[in-house]
């Protein structure tokens, strides 16, 4: 099952690598870039469009936003119990610091502070590693005793002396909770991991408390275990649920009277219902009206306005049961869905043309038309680092029995794009500037439209014979399949009919997607690789699988070169015809492997082209990359939205702007939306 989806061109760690590059001349003059520190980097993003709804619509949005943003601490408190406190602490010394702000301590105390607000807590947001402060314990105890006591998060009659000692072996010491998510296979996850979903039970009593609640003939399972913390309490293992009256409620009453506002305002009778819905579910913590609640939320499809708020996706526990808060507020974005509606009406006139043997082509396909949306804010999960598709909701026989909303956030993809321009990343890496040009020209246009035609038509179509195992692939299957869709978009998207249907404005533009995909599966996507490691992850393997069998199949007539100039290796693409005939010829291949189920050739064809790492490119690569001092990790600060409301106090504008600065933004957010206490037990 697919939850939280990464668009197929980008997917992983966004736009590092993403090499789609444009002149700051041609960009316009919104500063997509803030800021960069440790290994990330801050971006903001637009929302264009949101000047053109309607005065109901801006207000909706703006309750929305704002229950959005009073969610915040519920997860620093999910991931992990000393977070709240942890970034208080240091706000206070951060705000208020009397001594040498340029001391290397004092900077080293911003950056981890920085982090701590990106990760939303002490850990690494992806790899989960708690980090390593670059400042002294004394040098934090100082600040610390030299701060305006009202500002520290001391509880009830603690001093400073007791907080140390409670809070700086969290911080300081590598041993005391080193990792927000254990996944180590043998160990006992629930209490080698530091995310705050479980408290002094056991894996075993975690996974014994849910099997007994689980029934295994129920065909409409409640999510188990989706909103609470398991503790354990008088020697009884019980759920501390998150909602109102409950753990959390301080944010969760904040929440719901937003929800409330926008309740009044909603666009239509059926988005009225699902927001009135999930304020039922805050208040009762019922998962069987989480459920309704999903149902609704999914069946709404006609609001232009749409929103996801609460406790959602589980990666964040290790046993995959407890969601954490996240919340996103978009709108339609009419234009880009437009075209992902062309191309899903016009499925059939694909599947029919297709280079793949027609017993593998579906007599009746039917195109996924994937919602393109503008996010409004991020919050919880989703901020500052997100995704940039969603797929919801999460309960399996929802999603059968009816379906799923899938979206990409047209907006976001933009902002990435946007900022990688000029980062010089395709400078370096591009052979020339007849390559570099069209790449500028078109880069942005052919990436999307290849990810458009993966996402809505690739994945859904061909056939597997009758009696052949969904499964036969095994774990080879997902490589194949995410090459398939990709196969399909490649072969596409260098069609005539896409500049027939106005999608592409020529037959040159196609050349842009060709090239940034392979020097991408030859060469570039190497610098998300440790030294050492192979190609593991299936979306990066099925782009070194294609890219180095084109290369090597168009060897014999120099299709697809690899050359060396002063020590860098480029790639250089001598026919584009020859080259979307062997995506032809390959997406045949695979569509026949996967339609038959022969797991010999998938193996064989994933072993031989998408796994080795040529360790001198590889080496090279790196280098290369290192140089350019780019941030592998990105996310974004938010709009702000102001409400400009008349002397009755109604509102008769929302306004937004984008100025605020990283920081500004956080010590803002922590300001107005500190909802939670110190300690949530
Ligand atoms: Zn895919």
């Amino acid at each position: 099952m697919k939850r939280l989806i990464f668009a197929a061109a980008t997917c992983g760690i966004l736009s590092a690598c993403n090499p789609s590059p444009k002149t700051a001349a041609e960009t316009d003059k919104f500063d997509y870039t803030v800021e960069q520190f440790a290994d990330l980097q801050i971006l903001r993003y637009r929302v264009p469009g949101f000047e053109e709804l309607s005065l109901q619509q801006k207000e909706l949005i703006y309750y929305l936003t704002e229950a959005a943003l009073q969610g915040r601490d519920i997860l620093f408190d999910q991931n992990g119990k000393y977070n709240l406190r942890i970034r208080r602490a240091l706000e206070a010394v951060y705000t208020g610091y009397q001594g040498d702000r340029n001391s290397a301590d004092f900077l080293a105390l911003e950056v981890y502070l920085k982090r701590v607000w990106f990760s939303n807590g002490i850990h690494h947001h992806y790899g989960c590693d708690k980090f390593v402060p670059g400042f002294s314990a004394e040098f934090l105890k100082q600040a610390l005793q030299q701060a305006d006591a009202k500002t520290l998060p001391l509880a009830e009659g603690e001093t400073l002396e007791q907080f140390c000692e409670v809070i700086f072996p969290v911080i300081f010491d590598p041993t005391v909770l080193p990792k927000r998510v254990n996944q180590a296979d043998g160990e006992d996850l629930v209490q080698t991991s530091a995310c705050n979903y479980y408290d002094g039970v056991t894996q075993q009593e975690a996974e014994a408390y849910y099997n007994a609640l689980k029934n295994p003939k129920d065909e409409t399972p409640i999510s188990y275990g989706l909103n609470s913390r398991l503790i354990k309490k008088d020697g009884k293992v019980q759920e501390r649920v998150w909602k109102v009256g409950g753990l959390y409620t301080q944010a969760l009453e904040k929440i719901v009277y937003w929800l409330e506002k926008a309740e009044a305002v909603a666009e239509t009778p059926e988005q009225k219902a699902v927001i009135a819905k999930l304020i039922e579910f805050y208040e009762s913590g019922d998962l069987k009206t989480f459920d309704e609640y999903a149902i609704l939320w999914v069946k709404d499809l006609a609001s232009r306005i749409d929103f996801v708020n609460g406790f959602t996706e589980s990666y964040g526990d290790p046993l995959g049961m407890k969601a954490s808060w996240e919340s996103l507020v978009n709108f339609k974005d009419l234009e880009a869905t437009h075209r992902t509606e062309l191309i899903s009406h016009n499925a059939q006139w694909f599947e029919d043309h297709s280079p793949v043997s027609s017993e593998f082509k579906k007599s009746e396909v039917k195109g996924v038309s994937a919602k393109v949306i503008t996010a409004a804010i991020l919050a919880g999960d989703l901020y500052p680092a997100t995704a940039i598709g969603i797929n919801l909701p999460n309960a399996n026989w929802i999603r059968s029995a009816y379906g799923s909303k899938s979206v990409t956030i047209g907006n976001i993809t933009d902002a990435y794009n946007k900022a990688a321009h000029g980062n010089g990343f395709s400078e370096e890496f591009v052979i020339n500037d007849t390559e570099l040009k069209r790449i500028e020209q078109y880069g942005d246009l052919t990436g999307n439209l290849h990810t458009d035609l993966h996402e809505c038509l690739g994945h859904g179509s061909g056939k597997l014979l009758p009696g052949v195992d969904p499964d036969a692939l095994k774990a080879y299957g997902s490589t194949i399949e995410e090459a398939r869709a990709d196969l399909f978009g490649l072969y596409y998207v260098a069609d005539p009919k896409l500049v027939e249907l106005g999608l592409t404005p020529d037959m040159e533009a196609y050349k842009a997607e060709y090239y940034t995909y392979l020097m991408n599966g030859l060469v570039t996507q190497l610098v998300r690789i440790e030294p050492g490691n192979q190609v593991e992850e299936a979306h990066m393997r099925n782009r070194q699988l294609i890219a180095r069998w084109v290369y090597e199949q168009g060897k014999a007539d120099q299709v697809v070169e690899l050359v060396q100039r002063e020590g860098k290796t480029y790639v250089v693409v001598n026919d584009y015809a020859k080259l979307r005939n062997l995506f032809g010829s390959l997406l045949a291949e695979i569509q026949r492997i996967k339609s038959t189920g022969d797991f010999e050739a998938a193996r064989s064809l994933v072993e031989r082209y998408a796994v080795k790492v040529d360790p001198t490119l590889h080496a090279e690569v790196l280098a290369r990359y290192k140089k350019l001092n780019l941030a592998p990790y990105k996310g974004f600060v938010n709009p702000r939205y102001e409400a400009v409301t008349d002397a009755h106090g109604m509102i008769t504008d929302v306004k937004v702007t984008y100025d605020e600065g990283y920081a500004e933004q956080m010590l803002r957010y922590s300001r107005d939306y500190s909802n939670l206490p110190l300690v949530n037990e």
